[in-house]
């Protein structure tokens, strides 16, 4: 037992013999910085859009008027800074590392923003994967968020576990495919949140469908969508589609999020920006 033992174990962090509540994982956030909300993005795969919908979701979010940001979680296959056309190396101060800042005012850190060279691929093990994402939130001096979105690894592992203990996140938006919506990995990520104790803020269909650029008749090229039945299923309450749209493709090569436009995420937006 600690020499200063105050006898409330919700109140300390020492993994003593004497320990009557279970130890918080929780990380402490840099304490220069207030954070009022943060919200996960998940994915049971990569590449289905899930930083896509982050840096969306983001940009929205500031366009209303709030302060957004990103913490890029997904270590091994960072694209935020790409997304919104950020190469600089991240500054530090003594109160801890600065976030870089995306045109429209979002604030952003990445693994990207602290490799020599941002091609270089980062082959470390969970542990320090694990490591480096508790360090953005308790190193980088964020300053006032009121969102924070977290690009989370994808899947179910180690890594998002390690998220999920060490983050408070008050809820997530799961990002699928219109593939994924019919196999059991939207369901993975879902009861993983409901294991965690987090709340299916969300769920977007990316590349749902192909509307036509000359008719604008929507082509469901993978079927037609199940995002119906499963938010009905998994009670989630708010719902969007995203088109396969080389515009945004584009903007994303260009590193123009910021300019986006576009309609998708808005109620949903709406119902998270609340
Ligand atoms: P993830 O974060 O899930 O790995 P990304 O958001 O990085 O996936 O997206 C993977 C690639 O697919 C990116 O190059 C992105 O520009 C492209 N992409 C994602 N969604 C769309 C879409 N709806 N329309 C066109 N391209 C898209």
């Amino acid at each position: 037992m600690s020499e200063n033992c105050s006898h409330n174990c919700s109140e300390c962090g020492s993994d003593c013999s004497e320990r009557t509540a279970p130890q918080s994982l929780l990380e402490p956030l840099n304490k220069n910085s207030s954070v009022k909300k943060v919200i996960g993005v998940v994915s049971g795969k990569g590449g289905v859009g899930k930083s896509l919908v982050t840096a969306m979701l983001a940009v929205l979010t500031q366009r209303k008027g709030y302060q957004a940001a990103i913490l890029d979680a997904d270590i091994t296959g960072p694209s935020i800074p790409k997304v919104f056309g950020i190469h600089g190396k991240a500054l530090g101060s003594e109160d801890g590392i600065l976030p870089a800042e995306t045109k429209c005012g979002t604030k952003i850190m990445s693994i990207n923003l602290l490799l020599e060279h941002e091609g270089d691929p980062v082959i470390w093990r969970g542990p320090i994967i694990a490591g480096a994402v508790k360090q953005f939130w308790t190193d980088v001096k964020w300053g006032t968020v009121d969102y924070m979105f977290v690009d989370m690894p994808p899947g179910t592992g180690d890594v998002p576990l390690t998220v999920f203990q060490s983050l408070p996140i008050d809820g997530i938006i799961v990002v699928a495919s219109p593939q994924e919506l019919v196999e059991m990995i939207v369901e993975k990520a879902v009861r993983m949140a409901e294991m965690m104790h987090v709340p299916v803020l969300g769920l977007v269909e990316n590349m749902a469908y192909f509307e036509c650029p000359t008719c604008h008749d929507k082509h469901f090229i993978f079927g037609q969508s199940h995002i119906a039945e499963l938010a009905a299923r998994f009670q989630i309450d708010s719902t969007a589609q995203i088109p396969i749209d080389p515009a945004l493709a584009a903007l994303c090569d260009q590193g123009g999020i910021d300019t986006f436009t576009g309609n998708w995420l808005d109620q949903m937006t709406k119902f998270i920006v609340q």
